[in-house]
């Protein structure tokens, strides 16, 4: 069997580049090594409930008419109208350091400019300088890295702002310890303040489900249960794939979604050499009876904290760090629909390598898993209050169980510490995309799929 286009993963940035190839070409063939696609963002179904991997909120809100933004510019790109998806902006979400200092925003970007107008006035003018520089500045251009911190430190006069404004950038697409390379920060920025969040009405299956038809009406294929073993290729051109069944798929172009080091693995290169540590999490469900949503905050769709006297974005010595972390009501957004449960989410750095000692030790890794979710359940009630009464179904992923279900190294969502941005391997017909080519979340690995199939597939066609 031999096709124009494979693409191994099915997770958001494979099925965005399959749609874009799809719109043009006939014969894209997406590869999934698990039995539904999703990746990271995917959905597993407990006692007949539906529950999402993960999904807190997407990233690059854009009102219909702003043809520029990120958001339409996708959906164009793949051929969807907005009117197929519903979507819910945020209330707003707050960043809250050491339980009182507090900085408040939403889907206007003013509200955040007001926000350190009134509690960091030093820093007032520099976060305006800070704005005007992004708003022209390129982040797309292949630079070598470049540190946020000492590009803020310059601008910021107070370094508690700077560490506020880091975190919640850093939780949802840093794959550095401590730092972001500015181009990913510019990402981010805008993405997060500057656009403001918001999540698909349903649940992230009837997303995936819009995405797999709408591939599917262009006569694109998709095989499920289908895990690549190798790559087949000859010095620098690739052949085709070889699945663990045994079975041999050739094709004119492969798209690698699975990572950095894992599409080195498939072709038997090497490991490179670079061993910067990989940033993973654990991350826990709480599910809770709708009518006891007044025992939550009202009013806050996530809360990005830290506790401790320094703001710390590393891998943590400890299986988890609890003094930072993320806390999402995927309840409060505008204009849901009232639903019989309601859930709260949390999450926290964590150390790959002390997860995966217990890897063969089941009694000690389910009880490890069991202290995560109460210590993470104790810390979240210093912030939001008790809620653990009355709590009906809970669940803790850990870098193992990401590891496990998507390949991902390590559990690092978000990848490699190294970026390769043009998504080139230095093979003829192979090229890289989604987390490790630079893009994260779910908008931001969309178009990384959708950029990729643009530069070096469909032009050459
Ligand atoms: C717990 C959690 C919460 C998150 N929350 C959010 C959020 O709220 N908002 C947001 O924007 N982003 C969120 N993200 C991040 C977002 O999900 C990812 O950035 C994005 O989905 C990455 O997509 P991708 O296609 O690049 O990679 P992946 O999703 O990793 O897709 C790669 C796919 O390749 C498959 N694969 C791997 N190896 C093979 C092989 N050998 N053969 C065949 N298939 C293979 C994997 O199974 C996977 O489906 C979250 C992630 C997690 C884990």
């Amino acid at each position: 069997m031999k096709v124009p286009l494979l693409i191994i993963g099915g997770g958001l940035s494979g099925i965005a580049a399959a749609i874009r190839f799809a719109r043009f070409a006939p014969g894209a063939l997406i590869l999934e090594k698990h039995s539904r696609i999703g990746g990271l963002n995917s959905y597993y179904f407990r006692n007949n409930r539906l529950y999402e991997t993960g999904l807190h909120a997407i990233t690059n809100f854009a009102p219909a008419g702003n043809k520029k933004a990120p958001l339409n510019r996708l959906l164009r790109q793949l051929k969807l109208s907005r009117d197929q998806f519903v979507f819910h902006q945020q209330f707003q979400s707050e960043i809250l350091f050491q339980g009182c200092e507090s900085l408040v925003f939403s889907n206007d970007f003013q509200q955040l400019k007001d926000e350190i107008n009134t509690k960091f006035p030093h820093s007032a003018d520099g976060f305006t300088q800070l704005t005007a520089f992004l708003s022209n500045f390129d982040p797309f251009q292949i630079t070598p890295f470049n540190s946020t911190r000492i590009f803020l430190e310059s601008l910021l006069s107070d370094s508690l702002l700077i560490d506020m404004l880091l975190c919640p950038l850093m939780y949802y697409g840093s794959s550095i310890e401590n730092d972001m390379d500015l181009s990913q920060f510019a990402i981010m920025f805008r993405a997060i303040f500057q656009e403001g969040m918001f999540r698909p009405g349903g649940t992230i299956k009837d997303f995936l489900d819009v995405l797999a038809s709408h591939y599917h009406s262009l006569g694109g294929s998709l095989r499920t249960g289908a895990e690549v073993r190798t790559i087949l290729h000859t010095n620098l051109t690739v052949h085709g794939v070889t699945l663990t069944t045994g079975e041999t798929i050739e094709c004119d172009y492969l798209l690698s979604t699975v990572g950095l080091s894992e599409t080195l693995a498939l072709l038997q290169k090497p490991e490179t050499d670079y061993h910067v540590p990989r940033l993973s999490f654990v991350e826990s469900i709480f599910q809770l009876p709708e009518n006891k949503r007044s025992h939550l905050p009202q009013d806050r769709t996530i809360i990005f904290y830290n506790s401790a006297p320094e703001f710390h974005y590393c891998s943590p010595a400890d299986l988890v760090d609890y003094s930072s972390g993320v806390i999402c009501f995927p309840f409060n957004f505008n204009g849901l629909p009232q639903q019989e449960y309601i859930e709260v989410r949390s999450t926290h750095l964590a150390n790959s390598s002390g997860w995966k000692a217990l890897a063969d030790d089941r009694e000690g890794y389910v009880e490890q898993k069991s202290v995560t979710a109460e210590k993470s359940k104790q810390v979240l009630e210093e912030i939001i209050g008790t809620f653990k009464q009355d709590i009906v179904f809970q669940d803790t992923f850990t870098p193992l169980t990401i590891e496990r279900y998507t390949a991902k190294k390590e559990g690092a969502i978000y990848g490699s510490p190294l970026k390769i941005k043009n998504g080139n391997l230095g093979y003829t017909n192979l090229f890289l995309a989604g987390t490790d080519q630079g893009f994260l979340g779910i908008v931001g690995s969309m178009l990384s799929g959708v950029s990729m199939v643009n530069q070096h597939i469909l032009s050459r066609l």
